[in-house]
């Protein structure tokens, strides 16, 4: 595998931008521009109310007004506040699992999958971890693995901290503070706090990659950042700040060092430490006391300011470092990029960082450049998993359209489309970002680790004629971190909230304790999801009171396409599909908002809404654009996209055609594959009898979860199948 120089080494030459093609705005679920007569009725609506709730509705109706006026032709230009509709989330320590397809998967990735990562670490090539100690004991050479190792470390004990938020863990606490005390061991070594093992063992000379160095290769700032977002969640799951102390001395050395002339002018060869300088920012401006304990003065302003050097450097000339070009995200400014390319992780990355820091400092450049790349992004570079980096040249995105089945779709991938996504549901308050993020929770991210949690994938193809398999271990084990930090964050995500509302982004059966107006809402979730599309949510605020509850109506479910759509189910209806009911009553013309169904009433404890969501077996067809998915369908139901595997369909299946008219039945499977949902039809076999002659016979076929590949030895596996006799691959008949 190409995958250990590639990711991390040096950008491929030759990538080219294509010009830009943007998705108009009429996205099913944005909400368009009101006209002229909707804001008149938001008006009256309004001062309706006003005998009810004077000051409030005061308030409000300053608003509606000035709303109203914003949407007048010649009107003012919308404000970045009142177009935000930013949302807080709310918090893994206020949200408890208990979730029949997450409670068994989250337990396996604790007790097995966590401890067989830091194991394998520190046995890999003279151990991750024994770095640091070399480190401590001032020794020189002999850094076990690459250079990125100590970020690899940083992001384990960011994905652990996670988990331990959520259920506390003594012995594997134990085990990371025990780390903790080997990193800052090692940091102590150097008076300014800098700590980056591989440069210091191998070349103490060239910090920054300066001095003949070379950054693309030593990751010192990818290292930074994954230290600071493991010590802002270590933090937050534990109360402990060891490794904070860590953090802010190598963050207040990193800013002290690099920044605008007459610093060093560099920017990150690999994106994160843009969106974990804007987290460790937000940690002390939330807890001005955190400072007071730390070793050195905290100015957190100076992390959101290198923060913001570091996006709105890229693509300019800069003294101390060559540009990276596109492989890096480099090659133009990033206000100025139409299309996202290179580096998939790197790009994504970057993505998040960027929605991150939108959401601070409130301006518009950060914001639409975030959305226009999202929407390249989601609307042309998208595999129907989630999945993204279609080349492995590079491990880079494509050209538009360009997502070939045996693609590469790193997992770390998938992985960074979900922290783009789930930031920019954030940033916006738009359910289809939070539609993105479950694509990547149900399948293109939920492959990369197996049913038993101590097998891994780094690439993702969606099809494979010799057979997918999953390693132990690999040169570059980049994906099971990545993987356990987006695992980890999931409890975080299934709700947000603002000023006067909460959002249900993720069905996932759960309660949670939210803080809204002044008083603790508890809610509790009810589910078989994501085989069933029942969801109960029953309501138990503090005392009765008026707020508004936000429900997202995936896009699978229902609601119209948008023209240039990758991914098209053949029988999503616009309406119907979707239906809710509020105390066993069912509630008609239910207010969409931004892709949610929203309920505004007097909320008291008791108060039970259901919300069901047909799920049907859709076949999807890709855009016409897509050369590999011509003339072919992939099977989707509720969130899930399926896959067929040789294990259940006589070893071949490259063989298989879904004619138009197969009808496909949905089979609960308890004993298979953890417990799945499986789609069962009789579809078309194409067997080879001649040299020149073939067959078509009615063959039974099977299809399981795409997640769920590759965990059965290794056999054939496809996602798109042929509609036709002419796409498939005869096969001799056993
Ligand atoms: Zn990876």
């Amino acid at each position: 595998m190409s995958a250990r120089f590639s990711r991390w080494g040096f950008p491929s030459p030759g990538l080219r931008l294509y010009d830009a093609i943007r998705k108009p705005s009429g996205h099913r679920r944005t909400t368009p521009l009101p006209s002229r007569r909707t804001c008149v009725k938001a008006l009256h609506r309004c001062l309706r109310c006003v005998s009810i709730r004077p000051s409030i509705v005061k308030i409000f109706s300053i608003y509606i007004i000035l709303g109203a006026w914003c949407c007048l032709p010649g009107g003012v230009a919308k404000t970045t506040a009142q177009a935000s509709n930013q949302l807080t989330p709310v918090s893994i320590q206020s949200v408890t699992v208990e979730d029949s397809f997450w409670s068994p998967k989250r337990k396996v990735w604790q007790e097995m999958t966590i401890p067989d990562c830091f194991t394998k670490f520190e046995n890999d090539r003279g151990g991750a971890l024994n770095n640091f100690d070399r480190v401590r004991d001032g020794e020189s050479d002999g850094h076990a693995g690459p250079p990125w190792y100590d970020g690899l470390i940083y992001e384990m004990i960011r994905g652990s901290a996670d988990f331990l938020a959520a259920q506390p863990d003594p012995v594997l606490e134990k085990r990371i503070d025990g780390y903790i005390a080997r990193i800052a061991a090692a940091q102590e070594r150097d008076t300014n706090g800098y700590l980056n093992t591989w440069t210091e063992l191998q070349h103490p000379t060239q910090r920054w990659g300066l001095n003949g160095g070379n950054d693309g290769y030593q990751h010192e700032m990818y290292n930074v950042g994954a230290l600071c977002e493991a010590a802002v969640h270590y933090y937050q799951a534990t109360g402990k700040t060891s490794l904070l102390k860590v953090a802010v001395r190598l963050a207040n050395y990193t800013c002290d060092q690099v920044g605008p002339a007459p610093k060093y002018e560099l920017v990150p060869n690999h994106a994160i430490v843009e969106e974990a300088f804007a987290n460790l920012y937000l940690l002390f401006r939330e807890h001005p006391g955190l400072k007071r304990g730390l070793p050195v003065a905290v100015d957190e302003r100076r992390y959101l300011e290198l923060a913001q050097y570091w996006i709105e450097a890229r693509g300019q000339a800069r003294k101390d470092q060559p540009s990276y070009g596109a492989y890096n995200q480099d090659d133009r400014p990033v206000f100025e990029q139409t299309t996202i390319e290179g580096h998939a992780v790197r790009a994504a990355l970057l993505c998040a960082g960027v929605s991150a820091l939108a959401g601070i400092n409130g301006r518009d450049d950060y914001r639409q450049a975030a959305m226009r790349l999202w929407e390249n992004m989601d609307g042309k570079k998208t595999y129907v998993t989630g999945g993204i980096g279609a080349t492995a040249a590079g491990e880079a995105f494509g050209s538009d359209y360009f997502l070939p089945n045996d693609g590469y779709l790193e997992t770390c991938g998938a992985v960074g489309a979900g922290f783009f996504d789930h930031n920019l549901n954030l940033l916006t308050g738009d359910a289809r970002y939070a539609d993105a993020l479950e694509r990547e929770l149900y399948n293109g991210a939920l492959a990369g680790v197996s049913l038993a949690g101590n097998s891994y994938t780094y690439v993702n193809p969606l099809q494979s004629a010799s057979g997918n398999s999953r390693w132990s271990w690999n040169g570059c084990p980049c994906c099971p971190p990545m993987f356990l930090k987006l695992m980890g964050a999931m409890p975080g995500y299934i709700y947000a909230q603002d000023q006067t509302g909460i959002y249900v982004n993720l069905f996932v059966g759960s309660t949670a304790k939210i803080q809204l107006a002044g008083q603790t809402v508890s809610l509790k979730q009810t589910t078989d999801y994501p085989w069933q599309g029942d969801v109960k949510i029953t309501m138990k605020p503090a005392k009765p009171s008026e707020f508004d509850l936000h429900l997202r109506i995936p896009g699978w479910c229902q609601g119209a396409a948008s023209t240039d759509d990758l991914y098209q189910p053949s029988n999503r209806p616009v309406t119907g599909a979707a239906r809710l009911k509020i105390n066993g009553k069912a509630m008609a013309n239910i207010e969409m908002v931004r892709g949610y169904a929203t309920l505004h009433r007097r909320w008291k404890s008791g108060d039970v809404v259901q919300l069901t969501l047909d799920m049907p077996v859709e076949r999807v067809k890709a855009n016409a654009q897509v050369e590999a998915d011509k003339n072919r369908v992939a099977l989707m139901r509720g969130p899930m996209v399926y896959c067929f595997e040789g294990a259940d369909n006589g070893a071949a299946v490259q063989n298989l055609v879904l004619p138009p008219g197969a009808e496909f039945t949905p089979e609960y499977r308890s004993n298979l594959l953890g417990g799945v949902t499986v789609l069962k039809a009789t579809a078309t076999g194409i067997f080879r009898t001649g040299a020149d002659q073939v067959t078509s016979v009615p063959f039974k076929v099977m299809a399981t979860p795409y997640y769920a590949n590759a965990n059965r030895g290794t056999c054939q596996m496809q996602v798109w199948l042929p509609e036709s006799q002419d796409g498939a691959n005869p096969q001799k008949q056993e």
